[in-house]
């Protein structure tokens, strides 16, 4: 039944303010189940805005349900190393249980099923989500159990604790991840220094961003302190949703006092007083424990005004969660989800460190970038770019999963051989392949081994994924396809149509229909996603392929069954309503392609 009070409620919580629609949206649906056109437009007038503006929001998000779900929510984590771990087999077990299609819901409305993109457990695979609360390492018997509480109507609060454990998995660690940071030895560093001496340190430091350009942060910091305009603000992006990444994950659940001091000192070098925290839908349910932390540093002078007595250091941070849209980890696009809105990318430049945030001067960094940052306050700038390489300061954690004897977390100095992580992590002998970067990344073969994780030879997001010599390059290259096919915004249209086109000729060639002409075309449409796509995702969006026919072509060819063009749909087949209308079988109601 619907409850008009969870909505005056969430509208109230958030000041009836129209910047907050993405959370208001969250929070109505989070009590009513899903947004109803009636829940959609109570929503829009409590906010005084036009209801197709909360439509234009819902439709985007794609953890927004403008139908009824079921009262318990099931999404399989539909990444590549969870595939490998059996997930689809899992997959087809709960729907078979609960006698459901994919995304239906059931008929007494107990259970929906589907598939979602990576939910960040790829080192404790098969994960998935149930109610947006992660459950790691599935198995049939956990499968099962899972059935058996769901169809006992047991709350959630009720299963089992160890279900929802999600292990850490800290393998190797280094100056992040080896302990928890004193709590405030970075603000009384940062304050020690000054708010010109922490743009120094950081300029001495060559800190680059971790979340894939690796753009120098003291150079960004100080270009939103130099922007004209009086309100300033820090956001940090922890939407982590590159496949095979999770090491926000862990940094957000074991050390998140580390990202805020990260968050405070960037607002003190610029001089903002607010900050944004973006955290992934996947990822909601580390929200309590964020607040909690909040609360604490609150408490004794951590955040909010006069930082450790410091005078006119204030600061403080608001959490604002995303709702499964992979593109929103793009810096202009999670400004967008942030004021409420769909999460396209804007045009570029002007760039966020001038016009951000409400247009104004905004850092946006990566949650590993912020938590070094707290390296450089208490180290100094010096001292911190003593370790990695000249162009690559500091250490890199890495995401390590896929076919490896230990999955995990590794912090290294920048610099790190490939082969040295595969060691470390026990997957020296017979790999094919490792994935740096997640999908928009590239495929390294063996005979790359020697190359660096540095930005100067092998940059990397943080994802090292491991492919054995068993396992089918060309599966891989097709999960990526339809990875990227589901998550293009739709905003321009190379990468609308490209990543569709791309996923049509690739499932085309599965199927034994493809031929060269397939291939000469995904490479062409590549091409043109590169050049023309508006923002990474299009741009990056044939890589996979790309890589895959380069790298593994024996895997592609030996699905090249067609000598040349086939049609992409049977027209035959196709013209079957029609001759079943029209009452015709014989054989000129058929189509011959050579007629
Ligand atoms: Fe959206 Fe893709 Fe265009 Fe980026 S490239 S704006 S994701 S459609």
């Amino acid at each position: 039944m619907r409850s008009e009070n969870s909505i005056a409620a969430a509208v109230k919580r958030h000041n009836s303010d129209p910047l907050y629609l993405v959370q208001i949206i969250r929070e109505a649906q989070a009590a009513e189940g899903w947004l109803s056109r009636e829940t959609q437009g109570e929503i829009a007038e409590r906010l005084k805005i036009p209801i197709t503006r909360v439509e234009s929001v819902v439709k985007f998000y794609s953890f927004f349900y403008d139908k009824p779900r079921g009262a318990y929510r099931l999404l399989i984590s539909d990444n590549i190393t969870d595939r490998m771990q059996g997930s689809l087999s899992l997959f087809e077990r709960l729907l078979g249980r609960f006698g459901v299609k994919r995304g239906e819901v059931s008929a007494d409305g107990l259970v929906s099923v589907d598939l979602t993109s990576c939910t960040g457990l790829c080192d404790q695979g098969p994960g998935m989500l149930v109610n947006n609360i992660a459950v790691p390492r599935l198995s049939e018997a956990r499968i099962d159990a899972i059935a058996d509480l769901i169809e006992a109507r047991t709350p959630l609060g009720h299963w089992p604790a160890e279900f929802f454990h999600v292990e850490d998995n800290v393998r190797r660690a280094g100056p992040l991840l080896q302990a928890p940071m004193t709590p405030g030895r970075a603000l009384d560093a940062a304050i020690a220094l000054g708010r010109q001496g922490v743009l120094d340190e950081m300029k001495r430091s060559n800190l680059r961003g971790r979340g894939g350009a690796g753009f120098a942060t003291g150079l960004k910091w100080e270009a939103a302190r130099n922007a004209p305009g009086a309100d300033r603000y820090i956001v940090c992006n922890a939407d982590e949703g590159e496949p095979g990444t999770f090491k926000d994950r862990v940094l957000l659940t074991s050390h998140p006092g580390r990202i805020f001091e990260g968050m405070a000192i960037a607002g003190y070098a610029i001089g903002a007083t607010r900050g944004f925290l973006y955290l992934r839908g996947e990822y909601e349910y580390l929200k309590p424990r964020l607040d909690a932390e909040l609360d604490r540093m609150r408490l004794v002078r951590r955040l909010g005004p006069a930082i450790r007595g410091c005078a006119g250091f204030d600061f403080d941070v608001e959490i604002h969660v995303g709702a499964g849209a992979y593109v929103c980890g793009e810096e202009t696009a999670l400004l967008e989800s942030i004021e409420g809105k769909p999460g396209r990318p804007r045009v570029r430049p002007p760039f966020p460190a001038t016009h951000g945030y409400l247009g104004r001067p905004t850092a946006i960094n990566n949650v590993e970038t912020l938590c070094q940052a707290t390296e450089v306050a208490i180290n100094g700038g010096a001292a911190f770019a003593g370790q990695g390489t000249k162009h690559s300061t500091g250490s890199k954690i890495l995401s390590v999963s896929g076919d490896c004897e230990r999955p995990g977390l590794y912090e290294y100095s920048f610099g790190v051989p490939i082969a040295q992580v595969l060691e470390d992590a026990g997957a020296a002998r017979d790999v094919a392949a490792v994935q740096v970067s997640g999908p928009a990344g590239v495929l390294m073969t063996p005979d790359q081994f020697t190359r660096r994780i540095a930005f100067e030879d092998v940059p990397t997001t943080g994802a090292f994924m491991v492919f054995g010599g068993q396992r089918d390059l060309f599966e891989v290259a097709r999960n990526f396809v339809h990875f990227f096919a589901h998550e293009s915004c739709g905003f321009c249209t190379p990468c609308r149509v490209g990543t569709s086109l791309q996923r049509q000729m690739v499932e085309k060639i599965a199927e034994g229909r493809g031929s060269r002409y397939e291939i000469n075309e995904l490479m062409r449409v590549r091409g043109l996603m590169r050049r023309m796509s508006h923002c990474g995702l299009g741009q990056m969006a044939g890589n996979a392929i790309f890589d895959g026919w380069s790298k593994f072509r024996p895997a592609f060819e030996r699905r090249l069954l067609a000598a040349e063009f086939a049609p992409a749909i049977d027209l035959d087949a196709a013209l079957s309503p029609a001759r079943a209308v029209t009452g015709r079988e014989d054989e000129r109601a058929h189509f011959h392609a050579e007629a």
